[in-house]
Formats: C-alpha cells, structure tokens, sequence
C-alpha cells in the first residue's frame, strides 16, 4: 500500500513535471520560433543590401572631411537630415550640441642637422602653434610614456622631446589605450621636464607609412601649454635612426594651429522610425558624423553612421516596429565626444533615459563584427538568447555583459540606460585610423554587410521582442 501510494506520487509528480514543463515551454516556444525566423529572415536580407556602402559613398563624397567646426561639419548635418528623410524616417530633427573650435593650420618639421631633411607630420587636436617664428631645437627621446613619465625635472629645458613609442597589433583594440597617453598626456609631462613642443611616434599599427595619425590631446592646466604632433611611423623611424647614430639632432618646427575664441553650435542629427505599439520605448543605435580632417572619415566614422542608418531601414523596410527606433548621428564626439555628453543631458531633461531599452553605437570601422556584449544582469541576458542564436551564423559569440555603449552611448549609459557593445575585429584598424589614408576604398563590402546584417538582427530583436 505504503510502497504503491509512494509510487503513485512519484508518478504523479513526474507527470505533473512533464506536463508543467510542456506547458511551459510551449507558449514561449512559438513566439520564440516567430522571432527566430523573423531574425534570420531579416539577417538574410541584411546580407544581400548594398545600402551601407551606398550611405557611406555619398557621405564620403558628397561631404568628405567633416572636423568639428569646419564647414564639412555644417555640410554633414545638411547630408544627413537630407539622407534621413530621402530613406523615409518619419521623425528627422536635431539637438543643438556646442563645442570649442580647433584649426589645424599648417606643421611643417625640418632636421637641420646633422642630416638636413624634411619629416611628415600632424598637429595634435587642441595643440598650440609655435607662433610668429619656428622653433628651432634639439631633440630629445624619450621610448615610453613611462620613460618621459620618470624623467628627472628639468631634464629636458627647452628642447623638443619625442616620445618614441610603438603601438602593438590587436584584434580588440586593447593595445590602444596605453600607447594613446603619448598623445594625450605627452605636452604636458614633457613641459613638467621643461620642453619646448613635442612629437609623438603616431599611435598607429601601420609600419610602412609616412602618413601621420591625428587626435585629441589635452593639457594640464597646472603646466605650461606647448605644440604637440605626431610623425608617421616611417618618419619616427627615421628620426630616431638619426638620433641614434650619437650627434644631437636639431628640429625647426612651424605649427600653426589654434582654438578660436568663444563656442561653436553644431547638432546631434537624429532620425526615427515610431513604434506601434510602445513608442515612448526607444531602441538608439548610431554612429557619430564628424571625422578628422585628413582623411574622408569613412572608417572612423563613416561606417557606423552608414551602418545603423542602414539596419533600421532594413528592419523597419520588413515590418513596423513595436518600439521606436531612433538613430543617433553625434556631434563632435573626436574632441571630446560632445554629442554624447549633450544627448544624455537632453534624455535626462526629457526623462527618456528610463524609456532607453537598448543603446549601442558603432565606432571602431568596418571590421567584422565577433561579439555581441550586453550590460544586463544574468536573467536578463538568459531571456536573449533567441538575439544570440540568430548572431551565431554571422560568426558571432555571446560576450561578457560588460558592454559601455562605445564613446557615445557611454554617458546615458553612466545614468542607467542598458548599453551594447557588437565588438569589432580590429586588427587592421589602427593602420589608417585619423590619417589620411581612411577613405571608402579601405572598407570591404562583404564585411560591411556582415555588420550591417549583426545590427539590423540586434535592431529587429530591441524593436519587437
Ligand atoms: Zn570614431
């Protein structure tokens, strides 16, 4: 009796089980398999548009060089509102982001001795002019960040250090962030020693180019201002090959560059498409619209903007979406990424941070896209995984849930909006990133499309999930 009133309840429980997990697997199981095939549908077309790389031509053609405050960058927004509506986003408007303007004006480097001949270079953004006259001196290296960083005080009075640092090769990008302090920080610790200006190895990966890499750089308002510019990683070598040989090396360098007086007003331009059935939720991708100024800004950042244009018209092109879905195109974000900062100020004033269901923006070129990062807690990330099964025939993994949002995104993601990351290959990136080498026909279409497709999935899944 005892034993088979035992096993009558353990049946009964085993089938209670398997009818409860039937049960429960059912209902989700058919909207799941809805949602996996409208992704794969989505992923399909995705691959097969050329709308990215049509984007991107006419941005790089049409507008080309688009620096913060220089008339490319008026241009650009005039391109991008007229792109927008061209492509149907029913809601194309923008929000007015200010920023300090930095002319380049022109750098020239000569040795004068001992073996006379002139050297390829590029101010740094934000860097100073060496004034009415060239500035004539000795040169001093220093081989790391760390080097000039340890320096004696005083150990450099009035000469031009170089600080001769190479960037190492990774597909993540991780190699950057040590090397990029030459560019940063390098004025400023070399006027802490006494230096008059100085050069920087350019923080790029490409071993065979004269082309110099730009960027930001900032100064310690505690320490005298001096000129900062980076030579090629060609003319680097050839610099320090000369200052090896033992005899000191003299530079005459003339760079011109300034800030202008008072702010310049430029915009975020934004384009949505309004969702059906949640239209105060939001799903914000983008890329930002300025570039530096030497090359055509195709890869950095052409590519992001052309990219997320490209996917919500793909997505919305297939079905309206529940949510809307907006796309970001920041100001200024290569200075210091202005757009960003003021996009999440205007969420906060209209209390659309918590309306965010996703952020994400692209910003590291045309490379392949390997992972998919989402910063959400375990659960959260347990309910995505339909997002995650449609990314893996594309050659993308599940990431760690350490996702920022990339620079733009980043700080509506300090205030609590859910942030992505669709991480990038970019071992080849920094050969071309800020030279003038980036322009259209360093990015590969098939690659193109494999992001576009990964960010158009994302996209459809945020949108309608
Ligand atoms: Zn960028």
């Amino acid at each position: 009796m005892n034993t088979s009133a035992n096993w009558m309840r353990v049946f009964g429980m085993i089938g209670l089980s398997l009818w409860l997990s039937a049960g429960a697997l059912a209902q989700p199981s058919a909207a799941t398999s809805s949602m996996s095939m409208d992704l794969a549908e989505v992923r399909q077309k995705a691959l097969a548009e050329t709308l990215a790389f049509n984007v991107l031509e006419s941005l790089t053609t049409e507008v080309g060089p688009r620096m913060a405050g220089t008339p490319g960058d008026a241009s650009a927004r005039v391109w991008a509102i007229a792109k927008l509506k061209e492509l149907g986003f029913e809601k194309v408007y923008s929000e007015p982001v200010q920023y300090p303007v930095w002319e380049r004006g022109r750098a020239s480097c000569e040795v004068v001795k001992p073996y006379p001949q002139r050297l390829e270079l590029a101010a740094l953004g934000g860097s100073i002019g060496t004034g009415n006259k060239p500035l004539l001196a000795e040169v001093m290296m220093f081989d790391s960040v760390k080097a000039l960083t340890d320096a004696k005080p005083e150990s450099a009075v009035g000469k031009i250090v170089f600080i001769n640092q190479r960037m190492l090769r990774s597909k993540d990008g991780s190699s950057y962030g040590p090397v990029v302090m030459a560019r940063v920080a390098g004025a400023s610790l070399a006027a802490k020693i006494g230096a008059k200006a100085v050069l920087i190895r350019s923080v790029g990966t490409d071993a065979n180019s004269r082309s110099p890499h730009t960027g930001v750089m900032r100064y310690d308002n505690m320490l005298t201002r001096i000129p900062a510019a980076a030579l090629g990683n060609a003319d680097a070598d050839l610099l320090e090959r000369m200052i090896l040989r033992g005899q000191p090396v003299r530079l005459k360098l003339d760079i011109q560059a300034r800030t202008r007086k008072g702010q310049y007003t430029g915009a975020n331009i934004i384009g949505e498409f309004t969702g059906s059935e949640f239209p105060e939720q939001i799903v914000a991708i983008g890329g930002h619209l300025d570039s530096w100024d030497l090359g055509t800004g195709a890869l950095d950042d052409g590519a992001g903007v052309a990219m997320t244009i490209a996917a919500a018209k793909l997505v919305t092109a297939q079905k309206r979406p529940k949510r809307t879905i907006r796309v970001v195109l920041f100001a200024n974000e290569e200075q210091g990424v202005f757009g960003g900062k003021a996009y999440a100020e205007s969420a906060k004033a209209k209390a659309e941070v918590k309306h965010h269901v996703i952020a994400s923006e692209s910003d590291f070129g045309s490379g392949r896209i390997y992972e998919l990062s989402i910063k959400a807690s375990a659960p959260e990330i347990a309910e995505m995984q339909p997002l995650f099964d449609a990314l893996k025939p594309l050659g993308i993994e599940q990431g760690e849930n350490d996702a920022t949002g990339s620079a733009d995104f980043g700080p509506i993601g300090l205030l609590g909006a859910p942030v992505a990351d669709l991480k990038q290959d970019g071992t080849h990136y920094f050969d071309i990133h800020h030279t003038a080498n980036d322009t259209l026909d360093k990015v590969d279409q098939v690659d193109l499309a494999q992001n576009v497709a990964a960010w158009a999935v994302f996209t459809y899944f945020f949108a309608n999930r």
